[in-house]
């Protein structure tokens, strides 16, 4: 069982993951992508914790923008194989390569497993660079499917209804609500959990109705989702880590 808690400090805060474990003392720890865990013994109670979490903030906060400046490595090095695992809504599927004939490649999907059928005859590069570029082609598909799927839920709550659904290449967000209702995502959201895609979603439907992240907002995406914060944080902490990379 995993806890969300922020504690504020002022000019900034320090949100971080309680579990509850069978251990005697407490553990904080701070992920490369800025996670923090606290793992606590079962019986601890939340002020205790804060306390805790209180009197090691200047450190938390000092390994937190230690990592800001941490740039992400590409995963993908120079080659994508048989058996390599990637995410789609937050669990892995693996791939199957196979060398063919023809010169076009070919993909099906069954069973969490994606099969690529390429070319023998590419250079280790070219090869790397074509599955790369199917995985992604790949995966763009599937994220509108999916979120074409999932959109309907939230849109018989809505009078205005998106004009148009799109997914593409974004490097720093996950969706866009133009001026003239189009919704526009991220395909990499697709690697997250079902109920983040969901407020990502939520998040575009509510910026039909209201463009700014006023009060006005989040009351409307809290109506559409209300365990929405929980999945904005999970966004927050891991959205880093959503992209094509060997898991
Ligand atoms: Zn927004």
């Amino acid at each position: 069982m995993i806890d969300i808690n922020t504690i504020d400090l002022g000019d900034n805060s320090i949100t971080y993951n309680i579990i509850r474990t069978n251990r005697k003392t407490v553990g904080i720890s701070v992920k490369p992508n800025g996670l923090v865990i606290v793992r606590v013994p079962y019986q601890l109670d939340l002020d205790k914790i804060n306390t805790i979490i209180y009197k090691k903030r200047q450190w938390i906060t000092k390994v937190i923008e230690k990592n800001k400046q941490v740039i992400l490595p590409d995963p993908l090095k120079d080659e994508i194989i048989s058996g390599n695992t990637f995410l789609l809504k937050n669990k892995l599927i693996t791939l199957k390569i196979y060398p063919i004939e023809q010169k076009y490649p070919k993909i099906s999907f069954s069973s969490r497993v994606l099969n690529i059928y390429i070319n023998k005859n590419l250079s280790k590069k070219e090869r790397f660079e074509k599955i790369k570029q199917i995985l992604v082609k790949w995966y763009k598909k599937k994220a509108l499917n999916v979120i074409k799927n999932r959109i309907g839920k939230y849109l018989k709550y809505l009078d205005d209804k998106p004009k148009e659904i799109k997914v593409r290449d974004y490097k720093i967000r996950w969706g866009t609500c133009t001026s003239d209702k189009r919704l526009i995502f991220n395909w990499r959201i697709i690697m997250a959990p079902v109920d983040v895609i969901d407020y990502v979603i939520v998040h575009e439907l509510a910026h039909i109705e209201v463009p700014n992240h006023s009060t006005k907002f989040w009351n409307k995406v809290e109506s559409l989702f209300p365990d929405y914060k929980k999945m904005k944080e999970w966004l927050k902490f891991n959205g880093l880590t959503l992209d094509l990379r060997i898991q």
